[in-house]
């Protein structure tokens, strides 16, 4: 695909023949397209290459070059863009594994768009990174994994774990925005690209204390083997501490493992001994067992949210176990930084970008955000 500036349209363009019963190419693809949940919003804000304007997606001679490039971001067949009779085709169609939020149940089809166009980013980004050792599941133990992170780091949190998952050779990345109310925003997603994982997390809000909880559940699932290198993509809509799955529950404990150690009960007693806290005095002790315990504070102050609304005697505790616990992550005192940033900043270290072709480049740095 040409990288320069788009030639100007011919001076008749809207006299020729357009293709497809009339509709303008397309404008057909995006109506196609919108309708498995790729809007044109999205398509044209964070896919298509930023020399398309509205004038060459009306020119038929552009079209088949678009398509192809529109295939190969979306992990699309571009013969079925291309044919309006047909329908559209994902190239890779084995089914997601995927676990809907309890209580809800989730369309395979809901699923197809998110899951395509990152594996899709996947097998861009794979190709930018450098040949680390194969990755092997069975040598993750979360004891060793906290005591080796614990070494160089004051405190176990998101960002020290992501450092880790890139050091074991594990890609994390932040999920690509569809824009879309249709497609499924997953919390975390598993791929793999020929011997590497890819985790992928929704990482647009201001949630490391969280994030910490689905980084390490994510981790969970790689370790005990729940997904491997030539499974169908794992994607899971929510990580549910309550969950009573069993791949679930063994994924809780690990991850509870990896980020607590020995300290599973950090918090416990004094939540259960101080039922009326405040946001206040809730992060001030939680950074006082950040520092004795090296766990980050904000994950203990959800921790001790989410035992307080379990083991609550009374609606009331029950009802304020939560908004206290966000007030308690906006004290100065607490730590809660967006994800995304963090993850980005990763890629940027290890990934070397140059290798990609311009569009292939374009088409990672405005999918994932590295251009914000
Ligand atoms: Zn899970």
């Amino acid at each position: 695909m040409k990288t320069k500036a788009h030639s100007p349209p011919a001076p008749d363009l809207d006299a020729r023949p357009l293709q497809h019963g009339g509709e303008p190419c397309l404008a057909s693809v995006y109506s196609r397209l919108a309708k498995i949940g790729f809007t044109r919003k999205f398509i044209k804000s964070t896919i298509l290459p930023s020399w398309v304007c509205d004038q060459a997606e009306k020119d038929p001679d552009v079209f088949p070059e678009l398509a192809l490039f529109l295939g190969k971001a979306l992990g699309i067949s571009s013969r079925s863009l291309a044919d309006p009779t047909e329908p559209l085709v994902f190239c890779n169609p084995s089914p997601a594994r995927y676990k809907p939020a309890t209580g809800t149940v989730l369309a395979e089809e809901r699923i197809a768009p998110a899951k395509s166009v990152n594996q899709q980013i996947a097998l861009e980004v794979e190709a930018c990174l450098p040949k680390d050792p194969a990755f092997v599941a069975s040598e993750l133990d979360p004891t060793q994994i906290r005591n080796y992170i614990l070494r160089s780091s004051k405190k176990l949190d998101f960002k020290s774990l992501l450092a880790y998952c890139w050091h074991l050779g594990i890609v994390v990345l932040p999920a690509v925005d569809l824009h879309s109310n249709s497609a499924l925003k997953f919390t975390g997603m598993i791929t793999w690209q020929k011997d590497r994982p890819f985790i992928f997390l929704r990482g647009n809000a201001k949630d490391t204390s969280w994030g910490l909880f689905v980084l390490a559940h994510e981790l969970a699932h790689l370790a005990l083997e729940h997904v491997k290198q030539g499974d169908a993509a794992f994607i899971e809509e929510s990580c549910d501490l309550n969950s009573i799955s069993d791949q679930e529950v063994a994924a809780n404990e690990w991850a509870l493992s990896l980020i607590l150690g020995e300290n599973k009960n950090a918090m416990s007693d004094f939540i259960r001994m101080t039922p009326r806290i405040n946001a206040k005095q809730l992060a001030a002790r939680a950074i006082k067992e950040q520092s004795l315990i090296g766990v980050d504070a904000g994950f203990l102050v959800l921790k001790s949210a989410w035992e307080r609304s379990l083991n609550a005697v009374d609606q009331a505790t029950k009802n304020a176990a939560w908004p206290t616990a966000r007030a308690a992550l906006k004290e100065p005192s607490i730590t809660d930084e967006h994800t995304k940033p963090l993850m980005l900043d990763a890629l940027r270290i290890k990934g070397d970008l140059s290798v990609l072709s311009a569009e292939e480049r374009e088409l990672v740095v405005r999918a994932l955000g590295l251009d914000k």
